[in-house]
């Protein structure tokens, strides 16, 4: 497989940046980035898949000067799960990453992607498609009337949505970040239909009460549904530190991974 060259890459560049020991912060990264890599390497091979696995590192808690060593690193997509976090450290890349490249400043990190994982209240949704191209917390119709009326400030033309699904099976009647299964072609049918919106897939984060896999099984077999009537619909975004190997054994197309490439987080909010 062409991409499990990824892990090999960045020992090398690890092993270079311990040569210098000028950054040690991104030469921990570039370590853990490749084991993270070659985690993945083997769960797709376990797997028995062709295709591997896009890596979103979820950048959460942690400052911009990380972001812009893991993109000096190479990686191109980032998740966060704050808006008023997220949107300041967009900005803060930007300027880091613009201040090391004097030849095209306003072109520097372009191809930074920006991927909203978090719960989005309706009140952020025009703060959020300022510098995120991929939501994948749509869960409510009032949602996607909300986002839909953002085009005028979306400095991307297209916005990939994906449903966030909440897998608990029973579902309680407190749902709370996450569509009922149920509740997935409709919400579908509103994504379709708004402008300046596109139906990526599915997302969802396994439920505490089970193991993983069951729980990622039922997301697998929901997405197929989906797939049925919308093709394109493709992307099924599950798989965190923890469960990456049961989410790549389930057909996940998008990894979520924080801790093991950044640290742990300091204390929760
Ligand atoms: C924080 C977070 C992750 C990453 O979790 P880790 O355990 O740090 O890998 C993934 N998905 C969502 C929705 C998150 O909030």
């Amino acid at each position: 497989m062409d991409t499990s060259g990824e892990s090999q890459r960045l020992r090398s560049a690890a092993r270079q940046l311990a040569e210098t020991g000028e950054d040690p912060r991104s030469q921990e990264l570039a370590e853990s980035l490749a084991s993270v890599h070659e985690r993945i390497d083997q769960a797709v091979e376990a797997a028995g898949r062709s295709d591997r696995p896009a890596l979103i590192v979820v950048t959460k808690f942690f400052p911009a000067a990380d972001v812009a060593r893991l993109y000096r690193l190479g990686v191109r997509d980032v998740g966060e799960n704050r808006d008023q976090e997220a949107a300041a450290k967009a900005a803060e890349v930007h300027e880091l990453l613009a201040a090391g490249n004097s030849a095209e400043p306003a072109a520097a990190g372009q191809d930074l992607h920006w991927h909203f994982i978090g719960q989005l209240q309706s009140n952020k949704a025009r703060s959020v498609v300022g510098y995120a191209d991929h939501l994948h917390s749509v869960d409510r119709a009032s949602l996607v009337k909300a986002l839909a009326k953002t085009a005028e400030v979306r400095p991307r033309a297209v916005v990939t949505c994906l449903i966030q699904v909440d897998l608990r099976d029973p579902l309680p009647s407190d749902a709370r970040g996450g569509a009922a299964p149920e509740d997935i072609s409709t919400l579908a049918d509103a994504l379709e239909e708004a402008p300046g919106l596109r139906l990526g897939g599915l997302m969802a984060v396994a439920p505490l009460e089970e193991p993983p896999a069951p729980a990622f099984a039922r997301l697998a077999e929901l997405s197929a549904t989906l797939r049925m009537r919308r093709p394109e619909a493709d992307m099924i975004s599950a798989g965190m530190s923890g469960d990456l190997e049961a989410a790549v054994a389930h057909g996940a197309t998008h990894l979520r991974v924080g801790r093991d490439v950044l640290g742990e987080r300091p204390l929760q909010r």
